[in-house]
């Protein structure tokens, strides 16, 4: 058997010791008689799966209890409207725009009420993070949103911006579990799993209390309220169980792994071997503003697109797989999530190296 290093933005990598828990418990999860893809949401043993899930997670981040910890469905694009429905009592809020994902989501609140672009890095192609320390934030606006790491240009944010008392929602799907999160800091912290965290399908939503109400937007949907989640612990309908069952093993995964402060001094430790190549490489560029490079996302060129083109083909025959940048950027992005080995970086880099050396 062997498998690639998939530098995927996501779905993405899953630690090997989970797939194979998943594989010898696939045909009998633990004395049932049965995987847990077969199981009723409504067991006991599912119960059991889906309560163990959320303790770890809640120990794993430290969530305070007055927060609700939530499994959705619908991707994390789902949450750009729930959002909106559920928090927008006055129908304002403001949106910090650095990438493609905060502006679908500002795109999409303009729907439901006044949405303010109140600050954006797109006139240099999201390359930075402006600066959020004395933003214009709205009088009136119900929340401040930001996407706390920008998958597409490989920018996070490196200070949360000052909401001047109001609520921060932030997406933080392509940096979930990477670092530690201060959950006090958020009214609302969401992500999809599939970039770090699990398989496809489920959206994980951690939400203040008071957020979750019945005061939503006239004609919200009985799916999108917050509250028909938390009232039924997450299984109002059918959830995606066994998506969410992984999701559970891989936080057990980051417990023995030491936690969220040790896989960020690990996260780290690897975002610097592919950071230092770039800035020696004479051929390779990284794309962004140092103070502001992603430790999961790093985007990077030659200048030239054949060039570029060869060392992705090349890259792909040697078990290096999905390093060309999104469509909307071209270039190579590698994805280096918890779950990519330090191996898988340091390869790539000798890999680059040979690379450079030869063209
Ligand atoms: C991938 C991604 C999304 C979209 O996720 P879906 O689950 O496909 O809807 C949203 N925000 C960020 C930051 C992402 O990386």
């Amino acid at each position: 058997m062997s498998r690639v290093y998939n530098f995927s933005a996501g779905p993405a990598m899953l630690p090997e010791e989970v797939l194979k828990t998943c594989a010898d418990e696939m045909f009998d999860y633990k004395g049932s008689g049965q995987s847990v893809m077969e199981m009723s949401h409504r067991s006991k043993v599912y119960d059991g799966i889906i309560k163990e899930a959320e303790k770890d997670f809640r120990e794993l981040v430290g969530v305070p209890d007055n927060y609700k910890v939530l499994f959705l469905q619908g991707g994390a694009s789902t949450q750009f409207a729930m959002i909106p429905m559920n928090l927008m009592k006055n129908r304002v809020a403001d949106y910090i725009v650095t990438g493609q994902w905060a502006k679908k989501a500002f795109q999409e609140a303009g729907k439901y009420g006044k949405a303010n672009k109140i600050a954006s890095s797109e006139d240099k192609t999201f390359s930075y993070i402006p600066d959020v320390s004395d933003l214009p934030i709205s009088d009136d606006a119900d929340y401040v949103y930001i996407c706390q790491n920008n998958t597409i240009y490989g920018t996070r944010f490196t200070e949360l911006p000052n909401t001047k008392g109001k609520l921060l929602v932030s997406d933080v799907s392509s940096m979930f579990l990477s670092e530690p999160h201060d959950v006090t800091k958020y009214g609302i912290m969401y992500g999809g799993v599939q970039k770090n965290v699990g398989p496809a399908g489920v959206t994980i939503v951690v939400i203040r209390d008071d957020l979750i109400t019945d005061d939503v937007l006239e004609g919200t949907p009985t799916m999108l309220k917050y509250k028909t989640h938390a009232d039924s612990d997450s299984l109002y309908n059918t959830p995606p169980a066994y998506n969410i069952y992984v999701c559970g093993l891989v936080f057990k995964w980051l417990k023995k792994q030491g936690g969220l402060e040790a896989i960020k001094a690990h996260n780290e430790k690897k975002a610097k071997i592919l950071y230092d190549f770039l800035d020696s490489s004479e051929m390779f560029k990284g794309t962004v503003e140092k103070k502001y490079r992603s430790l999961m996302n790093v985007p990077f060129v030659t200048g030239d697109d054949d060039l570029n083109a060869k060392f992705i083909k090349e890259a792909t025959d040697a078990g290096f797989v999905n390093l060309k940048g999104h469509r909307t950027v071209g270039g190579m992005r590698a994805s280096i999530y918890n779950a990519m080995p330090i191996e898988g970086v340091e390869k790539l880099v000798e890999f680059m190296r040979d690379f450079e050396k030869k063209n």
